[in-house]
């Protein structure tokens, strides 16, 4: 690879298609990203799919314009090759199959959650931090142990995020339901200062240093059916799910001696819950990070710069083992960089 040549990154995990660049010292540009919201319902895989097959073309070529870019500048090309839904990878990989072999360029397959963690740590200035990975599909406190990203604690069941997307379209509101109940449960909390006193109960998602949401899900659920205004109850719900994270984030921080916490995933957009990390931090004189929010979401950018890490960390992917992995572990794949 010529060294002032681009890494461009794709990511396709689920609902967002995204394409990325860093430069050949692996600083990150933004990328150019589409969402796939369908009306109603939630995300179904195929659909998803199709979307993202359809705007390979105009995605690739708007991030190649956002930086005055010809094909011939890109030097290497990285994807993600799992955790995610099995047909939105499957196109990423095969977009990235095909510029690799049409620039004759290395390919890099990188692991989704891993990435978050590169990004946030580049972004954040942070050195040895615990993650709190907060995203639809993923929960995970995860820190950097014996050459590899472990996982601490995680969701048993369903992803943070799903669950407040979930809950949202309950409602009525449509995918990404997030953003609305932070809008919902700030507005209440404005006009009802007193109610962080008294509160709704709901149940406590952390299980150990695992947490649960299908319980809280359906007991908040519960609260609407019985009259409780909306904002009240996306206001609880937030409290109680966000606690149960940054309780486990807490105890991760205490177990592994470290002093930095870094916010990543979707739901680290969230105003609340990275408040609630700074003031958590404070009282045990450590330190909290959230990236800026285009590289929270899920975002072509943080593929690149992983792809970056490796490419000069020596590892390339044959095209013989670049197959997706759905079910792909934060601590399978081995840090070699620091
Ligand atoms: P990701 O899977 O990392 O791309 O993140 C998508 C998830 O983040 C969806 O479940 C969104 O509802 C959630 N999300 C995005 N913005 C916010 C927000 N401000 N508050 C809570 N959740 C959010
Ligand atoms: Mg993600």
């Amino acid at each position: 690879m010529a060294g002032d040549k681009w890494t461009l990154g794709i990511e396709s995990t689920a609902h967002t298609f995204s394409f990325g660049l860093v430069d050949s010292c692996g600083i990150p540009y933004p990328s150019k990203s589409d969402t796939v919201r369908p009306l109603e319902g939630g995300i179904h895989p195929r659909e998803a799919a199709d979307h993202h097959r359809d705007f390979s073309s105009d995605l690739f070529n708007d991030i190649l314009r956002s930086q005055n870019l010809t094909p011939e500048d890109i030097g290497a090309v990285a994807y993600s090759q799992g955790p995610g839904l099995g047909p939105c990878l499957r196109i990423g990989a095969s977009v990235a199959r095909t510029i690799s072999s049409a620039l004759e360029v290395p390919l890099i397959g990188v692991n989704h959650c891993v990435a978050h963690i590169e990004i946030g740590r580049q972004q954040c200035d942070c050195d040895d931090p615990v993650l709190l990975y907060v995203s639809g599909g993923n929960t995970q406190v995860i820190a950097k142990l014996q050459g590899k990203y472990r996982v601490l604690g995680e969701t048993l069941d369903i992803g943070i995020g799903n669950m407040l997307d979930k809950f949202a379209r309950l409602q009525g509101f449509p995918f990404p339901g997030g953003p609305v109940i932070e809008k919902l449960a700030l507005q209440y909390i404005e006009e009802n200062p007193d109610a962080s006193l008294k509160g709704l109960e709901l149940p406590y998602p952390v299980r150990g240093m695992d947490l649960a949401f299908s319980g809280i899900l359906t007991a908040a659920q519960r609260l609407i059916e019985k009259g409780h205004s909306l904002g009240s109850v996306c206001w609880s719900l937030q409290e109680h799910a966000f606690a149960a994270c940054v309780e486990v984030a807490e105890r991760a921080l205490a177990h592994s001696g470290k002093t930095e916490l870094l916010l990543g995933g979707g739901v680290a957009c969230n105003n609340r819950i990275r408040e609630m990390c700074t003031l958590m931090a404070k009282d045990r004189e450590s330190t909290s990070h959230a990236p800026p929010r285009m590289y929270c979401i899920d975002n072509g950018t943080m593929i690149a710069l992983l792809g970056h890490i490796e490419l000069h960390n020596g590892r390339v992917t044959s095209f013989s083992s670049s197959g997706i992995n759905q079910y792909l572990r934060t601590d399978d794949t081995l840090v070699s960089w620091s």
